[in-house]
């Protein structure tokens, strides 16, 4: 068996040791003689399996009691409807801070709901930087703030999050959380797909201050309220048991290999060192993203001659390193460098971009 170094942006690579554990117990866990897959959600299995997961995520991101942690089906972007259906009354103003792609899908799925007003966007500078908090258009009576704090597609990330005041703050971590410690008690909602920096995609993690459940919300059906979910134990019809295993199995190995403040160091070697070669290439790659909100996870880079694009892309795979095209919207590379990316990957496609511009150069 040789395993690649996998550069994709979500479904993303998963901790080798995670995927041994998953394999070894496949056919069965734990002596049960079956697979968790097989056993029923409300089985004593899947319910230790279920409640240890939860615990391990409470402690890996430090979420405090007033807040309710929900793993359910449906990704980010089913995460970005329900949550104004939840807590925003039919047609409140709700305050969006685009800084991408993922902050334009999130008003596209809030739109039928609330009067998603834009309170400041980088559209037009092709999101290559973050609009200055004093900028922001903020709405007193919104019902939430919406910010994505790493935009995947862009790699443009938040390095601090302004201070917004009393309106709840509503964050799409989908894919940095878990990547450095952060402060919980700042957000009313954090919500994260988990296929970037959790496990594998079919779960969603969302986490909510529980006052935000006493509000009325809107009309909805059972299936789409919180209070519901939060009631259920997110168990109110059959969950996705083998994600939110999978899943657990990754916080585990978070906890064990030091947590996200170990995960906060190799992350920002990580990203100096990809950074760092593409700045000293004397611009054969580029990256237009400004230094202070470069993001540490997604690293969109381009060659200054596009013609080479193909051969990057064809002898990368050569030497090991897969998942390097860009998204569609942009073109060019990108190197998603999530916690289980290991910094020896992050070394290797180093070493190949150093190579292949010798050559090309
Ligand atoms: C991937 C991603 C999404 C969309 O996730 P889905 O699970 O496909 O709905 C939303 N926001 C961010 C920041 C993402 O990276």
């Amino acid at each position: 068996m040789s395993r690649v170094h996998n550069f994709s942006a979500g479904p993303a690579t998963l901790p080798e040791p995670v995927l041994q554990q998953a394999r070894d117990e496949l056919l069965d866990w734990r002596g049960v003689g079956a697979s968790i897959v097989e056993l029923s959600h409300r089985g004593p299995e899947f319910m230790e399996v279920a409640a240890e997961a939860e615990a391990d995520l409470r402690r890996l991101v430090s979420v405090p009691d007033d807040y309710a942690v929900l793993f359910l089906a449906g990704g980010a972007t089913t995460a970005q409807a329900l949550i104004p259906l939840n807590i925003a009354a039919p047609g409140q103003r709700a305050d969006y801070v685009i800084t991408g792609h993922w902050g334009k899908t999130a008003v596209k799925q809030a739109r039928p709901y609330v009067d998603a007003h834009i309170a400041a966007s980088s559209e037009a500078d092709g999101y290559r930087d973050i609009p200055p908090s004093r900028s922001w258009e903020m709405s007193p009576d919104a019902a939430f703030v919406h910010v994505t704090a790493n935009e995947t597609i862009h790699g443009v990330e938040f390095r601090d999050i302004p201070e917004i005041g009393d309106v709840p703050l509503v964050a799409d971590f989908s894919s940095s959380i878990a990547s450095e410690p952060m402060d919980v008690t700042r957000f009313g909602v954090i919500y994260a797909g988990a296929q970037k920096n959790l496990g594998p995609v079919g779960v969603s993690v969302v986490i909510i201050r529980r006052d935000l459940l006493d509000r009325a919300g809107q009309p909805r059906a059972d299936i789409f309220d919180y209070r519901s979910h939060v009631k259920g134990e997110s168990m109110l019809n059959t969950p996705p048991t083998w994600n939110w295993y999978l899943a657990g199995l990754v916080f585990k190995w978070m906890l064990a290999e030091g947590g996200v403040e170990e995960f906060a160091r190799r992350n920002a070697r990580k990203a100096a060192m990809l950074y760092a070669a593409i700045d000293g290439s004397g611009g054969f790659y580029r990256n237009e993203v400004a230094p202070g909100v470069r993001s540490r996870m997604n690293v969109p880079f381009f060659l200054r001659d596009a013609a080479l694009d193909k051969a990057f892309l064809a002898e990368s795979v050569q030497a090991g390193l897969i998942g390097l095209k860009g998204h569609r919207a942009l073109g060019g590379m990108r190197a998603s460098i999530y916690n289980a990316m290991p910094e020896a990957g992050v070394r290797a496609l180093v070493d190949f971009m150093d190579d292949f511009r010798r050559r090309n150069g």
